[in-house]
């Protein structure tokens, strides 16, 4: 562990800035603020590892400070060195230095070169980058197309910028050379401090790799084949400004904006780190681009060294306080460098070979004997089971030839069964129906059962299991001719479950007549006379089907029979639903046409109708009234059809009802009318003439009965739902 190198250089006083008053003094390695012309300012002062006044020359501060990390850099140290206070107070001085009086880099260049070229047992790798970090975007100066970059982090190269350009370089004219160009591509801007003030942090960047020059010498992996790689940062901070003093406004506001963010989280990273160990919270690299390129810098596996640069007038008292509590802080951040040594495959391999020999040796000592009885004991086991393995072997061979023999004889008894039921078939002609062609026995044997029970059971300790229900079973399933070996109904039921019946618990009794398998004392008469019976047998099942077939045929065509009936029947509802369905349309209709004719009706009488009071009039007015009665119910009736409601006989006979008393009201009305008429006629041979004629009478009359003809028809048709109109009786 080793703490941060912190100085601090005060920049000679400008002309134009007041110079008289300069009132920082410095002391060796001290730092204190004055009264003008006068003692001390009691607790403003600060000791750090240099304090540099403003005669000293870069060259000074790089001897001092920054040369000890440079050439730990090359011995395989991670380095960095940064520049940091406020806007002109001398950090870009510093770093890139003037021609008179070259910087930090340049110095730091020149003599990495002269140092590998002492250094002359190892091979060198140089690269260099340039970047900058301008709003919070990483842009590379090498390569101006190189914009808006991202930081990784791998275990293999730690904490890097993806797509940065590197230049592998031989010596420092070519560096320098690449350092111009890029110097062309940093953001600059005019402030009212720094005519030429940096706004952007700039880091360039030295990778060094170097590997041992080979000695030759088998087994020292180490020295020849690592390789060491160190990192050295040289930063240039923007610096921190008050925006009120820098007079910046549009987009050197924003630049500053984002300078003091990235600055305060420097900031706060310093505080963080400054801490004593136990209050170290997390320590929040990622809050800025710089922080978290310069993490192992702050903190991390690097030598660091800060410049703090510190402007001397008294307008800038505050920022330099502010720097200087800055540089304090840092004095007390620790940091834990070391070489950083990575092996290379051929190293590893080395090392590896290395320990097979060692262990080889182990080998070859007291393990040996021990390892060979092992074999030994592993090669008894081998041929052990090499010999149960041809046992086994045989013992397949014998089961498969006798299993081979077992199908053999199969193919014969099935082949003679074949052969005997054709001759059975030829001398019966009922037999050659096409719907029986294969046999039962046939049927029996093929239908793919893995145990391929034959129908025929002869083996002589078979199991014959006992079941509950053979309904559901084919006719030709293999019934037992004896239950002499019978399984209890539990035995059977696990075996047909699935379950791995204990066979040894099923009780065993010696058949009686069962044949052995293959048979030992079969005789052909012996055969002929079984067959014979089973074919007998047969012949009974065969006939026994063709009967119930033709049973079934039978009913078939009944079946049909009733379902052509059955068609016949629902075509007819059908229709007659049709009809139901179109009746309310067709009483639309009705009274659509029935309207008419009752307004040219009444258009008509209008003719006959001079005052209110003629006999006319009256049955105008009567008609009217039985007229909106009429249309009324009507519309009751097919609102209900229409809304499908079930009519029921309470509006039955509410109609009927209705019917009744207008036809009651048309007859007494046309009675009455008859009887003033025959008065008037009489009237008329006698006195004046009358306004209305019998022939009028006969047309109203028949007009009316034939409305409620009409009407009737109508709504009856609706009530009964079958088309039919019930006529009233006159
Ligand atoms: P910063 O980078 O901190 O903003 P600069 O390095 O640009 O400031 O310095 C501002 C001005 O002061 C420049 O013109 C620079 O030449 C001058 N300057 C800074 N430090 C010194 C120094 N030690 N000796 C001579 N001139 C200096
Ligand atoms: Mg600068």
């Amino acid at each position: 562990m080793e703490k941060i190198c912190v100085a601090v250089r005060v920049r000679p006083p400008i002309c134009h800035e007041n110079s008289s008053s300069t009132l920082w003094r410095v002391d060796d390695n001290q730092i204190s603020l004055h009264k003008l012309h006068g003692s001390p300012i009691s607790g403003v002062s600060y000791a750090f590892d240099h304090v540099f006044d403003e005669n000293c020359s870069n060259s000074d501060i790089y001897e001092l400070l920054t040369k000890d990390i440079i050439h730990a850099a090359v011995d395989g140290f991670n380095g960095t060195a940064f520049a940091y206070g406020q806007t002109s107070s001398g950090k870009t001085f510093t770093m890139n230095g003037s021609s008179n009086d070259p910087g930090i880099i340049h110095r730091a260049v020149n003599d990495i070169f002269q140092k590998i070229n002492i250094i002359s047992d190892r091979e060198f790798l140089i690269r260099v980058s340039y970047m900058e970090i301008y709003n919070e975007e990483i842009n590379d100066l090498f390569a101006v197309e190189n914009q808006k970059l991202q930081i990784h982090e791998n275990l293999e190269r730690g904490i890097f910028v993806a797509g940065l350009r590197e230049e592998i370089v031989n010596n420092a004219e070519q560096v320098m050379k690449l350092l111009e160009s890029g110097e062309v591509n940093r953001h600059f801007g005019e402030t009212n401090m720094n005519a030429r003030s940096s706004r952007s942090h700039t880091i360039f960047r030295v990778v060094i790799e170097s590997k041992g020059k080979d000695t030759g010498s088998f087994g020292d992996y180490s020295s020849s084949d690592a390789i060491r790689v160190s990192v050295l940062n040289l930063v240039d901070l923007a610096g921190s400004e008050r925006i009120a003093k820098t007079g910046t406004g549009g987009v050197r506001l924003k630049e500053g904006k984002y300078i003091n963010k990235s600055l305060m989280v420097l900031g706060n990273v310093i505080n963080k780190l400054s801490d004593s160990a136990k209050q170290r919270a997390h320590i929040p690299y990622r809050d800025s681009k710089l922080t978290r390129i310069l993490q192992p810098a702050l903190g991390g596996n690097a030598k660091t060294s800060i410049i703090c640069t510190v402007a001397p007038e008294e307008i800038h008292i505050e920022e330099t306080k502010g720097t200087l509590l800055f540089a304090s802080r840092a004095k007390r951040v620790t940091n834990c460098a070391q070489v950083n040594e990575v092996l290379t495959d051929a190293a590893l391999l080395k090392r590896q070979k290395l320990e097979i020999e060692e262990l080889r040796r182990k080998l070859q000592g007291s393990h040996a004997e021990v390892l060979e009885q092992e074999i030994l004991k592993l090669r008894n086991d081998m041929l052990k089971y090499e010999l149960e393995r041809e046992k086994l072997e045989m013992e397949l061979e014998k089961e498969r030839r006798s299993h081979k023999e077992r199908d053999q004889y199969i193919r014969d008894q099935q082949m003679m069964i074949e052969n005997l039921s054709s001759l059975v078939s030829d001398g019966d002609g009922s037999s050659s129906q096409g719907s029986m062609k294969e046999s039962p026995i046939e049927e029996c044997n093929n239908r793919g059962d893995d145990f391929k029970t034959p129908c025929f059971k002869a083996a002589p300790k078979a199991f014959v299991a006992k079941r509950s229900n053979y309904s559901q079973l084919p006719d030709f399933s293999p019934l037992p001719d004896s239950f002499s070996d019978v399984a209890d109904e539990d035995t059977w039921f696990k075996i047909n479950k699935g379950y791995i019946a204990d066979l040894d618990s099923l009780q065993t009794k010696p058949a009686r007549k069962f044949q052995s398998f293959p048979p030992e004392d079969v005789t052909p008469n012996y055969l002929n006379k079984k067959y014979k019976k089973e074919l007998q047998n047969l012949k009974r099942r065969l006939e026994f089907v063709t009967e119930e077939k033709k049973e079934l045929q039978r009913k078939l065509a009944e079946d049909l029979e009733v379902k052509d009936r059955l068609k016949g029947d629902i075509s007819k509802l059908k229709q007659e639903a049709l009809l139901a369905r179109e009746m309310p349309q067709r009483l639309c209709d009705s009274v659509t046409s029935f309207k008419d004719t009752y307004e040219e009706v009444l258009s008509k009488m209008q003719r006959y109708t001079f005052d209110g009071k003629s006999s006319t009039a009256k049955l105008l007015r009567c008609i009217s009234e039985i007229g909106s009665i009429l249309f009324s119910t009507m519309e009751t009736s097919i609102s209900n059809t229409t809304h499908r409601h079930k009519l029921s006989s309470g509006n039955d006979s509410l109609i009927q009802e209705y019917n009744k008393m207008l036809s009651e009201k048309l007859k007494s009305t046309i009675t009455s009318l008859i009887l003033s008429e025959t008065a008037s006629s009489e009237d008329k041979q006698t006195n004046t003439p009358c306004s209305c004629n019998f022939e009028d009478i006969d047309f109203l009359n028949s007009f009316c009965y034939i409305y409620s003809l009409y009407f009737m028809g109508c709504v009856n048709s609706v009530v009964s739902k079958k088309g039919t109109p019930i006529i009233p009786s006159k």
